[in-house]
């Protein structure tokens, strides 16, 4: 059974108050499958603290040094397969996610310390700005230290799009994740931590209620890079007004996908589609939410979709077979019987697809198959919000406009797609669809790029993660000046 601890200045460390706490195998919820540290804000202050008192010897490294040292984390956590493979079973069972995204997250986090550590001269460079009316050099610092939140969905990957950068521009960190799945992600972020200077990375598991205004709140918290939905985050939002932190708040997404009447509906297509959609059983923030389909292919593409989808088989996550498994909570999976029963009572086709190999098992874990949704209104609620689990409303449109009024008419604003087979057209609709990233013919975390800024529009969110820019949101840009000819 795994058991896992704080880390606070270097130290793998109990929880002062708490003891621990049971985590359940969603796929089987008698099973428990181990004991997480049960922090609350006396750790909180531990970490913090820890975390200030490395800051000044941290910060005081080029960034070439730190990059050195992101690389050597980077090969670390994937050094010792047998230890790997363990994390990520155990990652799977707490989880319920499949073996294949286990493994794809373990190694897309590695593989965003590296893209991290890849800016480094570029990140060295002062820009110049020769005088008149003064020469100034635009100088770049760390902040301090920096809390950074993760939700339970995709926690190794959103680690990868704050961690690396946050470390990279030379702050310390206090990690939180979410209390649901946090065995695997302490053992992975123990295995970085040990390449890295005491109290550069601390992490503090445990339930938000005790251990999250604390972190929030602390005086000695200068930025708070959060993902999760977009209730909490209006709540840090007002919680770390009181002393202005910097902000970078990834939330809640509702992503729309136009299906354009000249779109290459292929098999290799819609899968990417329905891969898109039901990944992680819906529960990511960039899913395919909304699909939207011209008048035209509306018949061909409920049809292709549906014999894609159909081949999904449900059951537990580590079963080599199964392609989705549970919902990871049973919350979630109210959530989303709730929002298919509202649109079937509606008048809805509400359409469940894909086999169950153990009927049993579905039945007592949080499972719920592939499920397609038409007949909808556009302002239905498993339309207009956010569903979080495998379900896809297909809706029509007349005409290109009315595609992106109707795919740009909610507060979200995350992801996008475009399928059609003219790259202009493609390019033209993007560009007017509010959302921080927009792919052609494809949707979907698995085809991210480590190198481009990711963040919401709107009520997804501020600011970025990832990339270039996903660095420059942990840093305070500095200008420093004087007459003309003495500095440059
Ligand atoms: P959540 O309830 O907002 O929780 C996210 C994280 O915030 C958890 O670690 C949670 O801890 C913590 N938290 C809650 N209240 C806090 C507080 N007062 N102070 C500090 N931390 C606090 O979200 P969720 O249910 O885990 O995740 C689902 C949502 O996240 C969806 O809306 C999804 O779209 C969004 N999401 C967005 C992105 C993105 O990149 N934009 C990516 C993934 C998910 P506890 O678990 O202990 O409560
Ligand atoms: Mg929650």
């Amino acid at each position: 059974m795994a058991e896992t601890q704080l880390i606070i200045g270097g130290e793998w460390t109990p929880a002062v108050r708490r003891g621990q706490y049971e985590v359940r195998n969603p796929a089987r919820p008698d099973e428990v499958v181990g004991q997480a540290a049960n922090g609350d804000e006396e750790d909180v202050e531990r970490a913090v603290q820890a975390a200030h008192t490395a800051f000044p010897g941290w910060a005081a490294l080029s960034f070439q040094q730190r990059a050195e040292i992101l690389t050597k984390a980077a090969r670390h956590l994937t050094a010792d397969d047998e230890e790997l493979q363990t994390r990520i079973r155990l990652f799977t069972r707490e989880h319920g996610k499949i073996l294949k995204e286990s493994t794809l997250e373990m190694t897309r986090l590695g593989d965003r310390f590296l893209s991290s550590a890849s800016f480094a001269e570029r990140l060295a460079t002062d820009a110049q700005l020769p005088g008149p009316p003064f020469d100034t050099l635009i100088t770049h610092q760390p902040r301090g230290v920096a809390a950074l939140i993760i939700p339970w969905n995709w926690p190794l990957s959103i680690l990868g799009g704050k961690l690396p950068q946050a470390l990279m521009a030379g702050n310390t960190v206090v990690i939180k994740p979410a209390s649901q799945s946090p065995l695997a992600p302490s053992l992975t972020i123990r295995r970085i931590a040990e390449i890295f200077p005491p109290g550069v990375i601390n992490l503090v598991t445990g339930s938000s209620s005790r251990i999250g205004d604390p972190l929030i709140s602390h005086p000695l918290v200068r930025k708070i890079n959060f993902t999760g939905g977009t209730e909490t985050g209006r709540h840090i939002m007002r919680v770390a007004s009181k002393t202005l932190k910097h902000l970078t708040l990834e939330l809640g997404g509702n992503d729309a996908a136009i299906v354009l009447q000249d779109a290459q509906l292929d098999p290799p297509a819609l899968q990417r589609m329905v891969m898109g959609a039901f990944l992680t059983t819906g529960q990511v923030c960039m899913a395919l939410k909304r699909l939207y389909v011209h008048r035209s292919r509306f018949d061909e593409l409920l049809e292709g979709v549906t014999a894609v989808a159909s081949q999904s088989v449900v059951g537990d996550g580590l079963d080599p077979q199964v392609t989705m498994g549970p919902l990871n909570n049973e919350a979630q999976l109210q959530v989303v019987r709730e929002m298919a029963e509202q649109a079937r009572q509606k008048g809805a086709r509400v359409h469940e697809v894909g086999s169950v190999p153990d009927q049993d098992l579905f039945e007592k874990g949080y499972f719920h198959r592939p499920t397609i949704i038409t007949g909808a209104g556009h302002d239905s609620k498993v339309v207009s919000e956010e569903q979080f689990g495998p379900l896809m409303p297909i809706l029509s449109f007349n005409d290109e406009e009315e595609a992106i009024r109707m795919a740009n008419d909610t507060e979200f604003g995350l992801c996008s797609s475009v399928w059609t087979s003219d790259r202009d057209r493609a390019l033209r609709v993007a560009r007017q669809l509010e959302a921080g990233y927009t792919y052609l013919n494809a949707h979907g975390p698995m085809l991210q790029d480590n190198r481009a800024p990711f963040g919401g529009f709107k009520q997804s969110g501020l600011g970025r993660n990832l990339g270039y820019e996903g660095i420059l949101d942990f840093l305070e840009p500095h200008s420093i000046s004087s007459v003309p000819g003495w500095l440059l």
